[in-house]
């Protein structure tokens, strides 16, 4: 079957919002955008920006050895654009952070408002740009929640006191640094935005985001609401492009303070060295997973498979948690991996626009590429007892729900990151045994356990290595409450409601001798 979308929205922002207003990239750089649903351009347009043939990056056009670009339409920041919009930021650090943080919250809420009235169209941008299924899309309602929680919490932002040192009183001061930059992934753009944005702002500080070249739509749309809830200009600046050019800028820059970073491991440490070589910002980094789920043969089966097989599905296993790995019992290994089968190959796979959608393609060619590759290197090893029959889709980066069993632990397709619809089920029978290798990883985000045993639960929730364990409940489960975040090299530094703030605040020892005579 070809797909051939009829999206509802023709025309949407694509430009850079620095200082309170949208402009084109100073060069003029464009970036175009495919649909992963059926490969065609739909945005695109005349340009006049040249690209290196070999090197791939925008160069000027008297160079003979030039191509011109491709032409398409969302706005290429430029360094000089990423450099503006760290200067408005600076700019409008002092006032924002000198207002109170009740109004510094009004402007929150209103933006929250506008997210929740923006959902049909946040949802579809998502659809056309990173193939996200309509059905699946709850971002709009998160984020609107975060704003809400973030834009009560400033007065909660308080040092402490001590009387300990005879002859002084002291105290801690909690300030925000400054300038904040952000730099988020496609899988969950808008909530990503929001979720480093508003403790960052609340906290005091001005923000600079580079949302990911392959989902710009939903962070252009959410710029216009930034300017709509009427933000001061410089506050809230949203750039998009690619990583080497602005993203490079904002992670290299002197003047931003401290970096929010959700990505991959590889950019990750490319973040955190341009932090060591520049001015070393304050750096968050949450990055990949190989997440482990364990099931044990007490457990609630048909709720241990339907929850596992929603892990690795959900966003078409483009999730940093995703449930990839499954170890089950032995004595329950036949009875899980039919049924895992049966319910994950029921999958609805189409259009992302169209509601009955339950299944959407790779956000683009790259990851489709790339999961393709992975499952070739699994055949080679393992036993593919899912998958790899040609798509129902003549067009578009669908995949189908894969699955290995007798994977070879040593094994890329054990130790790698996929970021598909792929997962590895292999056996187990000694907990030691299990645990042992749940941890051999290097990453460390999320690990479940499906027991009814509470000593084996709890004992496990201690030895596995990661930042969140799932008991009778797996990925993405979490808590709004709870830090997220890594063990290892899934990241460093935690995000949630209850500890970002602290990510954006630095912590001041002030001294008072006082005369006790
Ligand atoms: P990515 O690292 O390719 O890109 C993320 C962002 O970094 C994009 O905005 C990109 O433009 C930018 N970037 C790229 N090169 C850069 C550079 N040199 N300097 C500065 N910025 C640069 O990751 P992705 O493909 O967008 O996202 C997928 C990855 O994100 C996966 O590994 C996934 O596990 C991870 N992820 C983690 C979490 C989490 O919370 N732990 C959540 C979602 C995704």
């Amino acid at each position: 079957m070809t797909i051939t979308q009829q999206p509802r929205i023709k025309s949407f922002e694509t430009r850079l919002f620095i200082n309170g207003e949208f402009k084109d990239a100073s060069d003029g750089g464009k970036f175009d955008l495919a649909s992963p649903a059926t490969g065609e351009k739909f945005a695109q347009g005349e340009s006049s920006i040249f690209f290196h043939k070999q090197l791939k990056i925008p160069v000027s056009s008297q160079d003979q050895t030039l191509i011109p670009s491709f032409s398409p339409p969302v706005a290429e920041a430029s360094v000089d654009d990423a450099n503006a919009a760290v200067a408005a930021a600076k700019a409008a650090f002092p006032a924002w952070s000198a207002l109170s943080p009740a109004t510094r919250g009004s402007y929150l809420k209103k933006l929250a408002g506008l997210i929740l009235e923006s959902h049909a169209e946040l949802a579809e941008l998502e659809a056309m740009s990173m193939g996200r299924p309509v059905s699946h899309y709850v971002e709009s309602y998160a984020s609107a929640q975060s704003l809400n929680h973030f834009a009560e919490l400033g007065c909660q932002v308080l040092g402490t006191t001590s009387l300990n040192t005879p002859g002084f009183v002291n105290m801690t001061l909690r300030q925000p640094y400054g300038v904040v930059g952000a730099i988020i992934p496609w899988n969950v753009p808008v909530y990503f935005l929001i979720s480093k944005s508003a403790p960052a702002l609340m906290a005091g500080n001005t923000v600079v985001v580079k949302s990911s070249e392959k989902a710009p739509l939903t962070s252009a749309k959410v710029a216009t609401l930034v300017q709509k809830a009427g933000f001061p200009p410089g506050v809230f600046n949203i750039i998009s492009g690619h990583g080497h050019i602005s993203g490079n800028v904002l992670s290299h820059h002197m003047d931003v303070r401290a970096i929010s970073f959700t990505g991959s491991g590889r950019t990750g440490r490319l973040i955190q060295e341009a932090s060591a070589k520049s001015n070393l910002k304050n750096v968050i980094l949450e990055l990949g997973g190989k997440s482990p789920a364990i099931i044990f043969p007490d457990a609630n089966l048909e709720k241990a498979v339907e929850d596992t097989k929603r892990g690795i599905q959900f966003n078409s296993g483009q999730v940093c948690m995703a449930n990839s790995r499954i170890y089950v019992h032995d004595s329950i290994a036949s009875e899980f991996i039919e049924m895992f089968k049966k319910t994950f190959s029921q999958v609805k796979s189409g259009d992302p626009l169209l509601p009955e959608t339950n299944h959407g393609p790779q956000a683009d060619a790259i990851q489709y590429k790339q999961v393709q590759s992975y499952i070739e290197e699994g055949k080679k090893v393992g036993k593919m007892i899912l998958g790899s029959e040609p798509s129902e889709h003549s067009n578009g980066y669908f995949i189908q729900p894969t699955v290995f069993v007798e994977t070879p632990e040593d094994s890329k397709v054990m130790k790698e990151e996929i970021f598909g619809p792929v997962v590895n089920i292999n056996t187990f029978t000694d907990e030691d045994d299990v645990v042992a290798r749940a941890n051999d990883t290097e990453y460390g985000l999320y690990a479940s356990v499906y027991t009814k045993d509470v000593n084996r639960a709890l004992r496990m929730a201690k030895k596995l290595e990661s930042g969140m364990v799932g008991v009778n409940c797996t990925s993405p489960t979490s808590a709004q409450d709870m830090p997220f975040g890594g063990y290892k090299a899934s990241g460093t530094g935690r995000e949630g409601w209850t500890v970002s703030i602290e990510n954006y605040l630095e912590v001041k020892s002030v001294f008072i001798k006082i005369d006790d005579e």
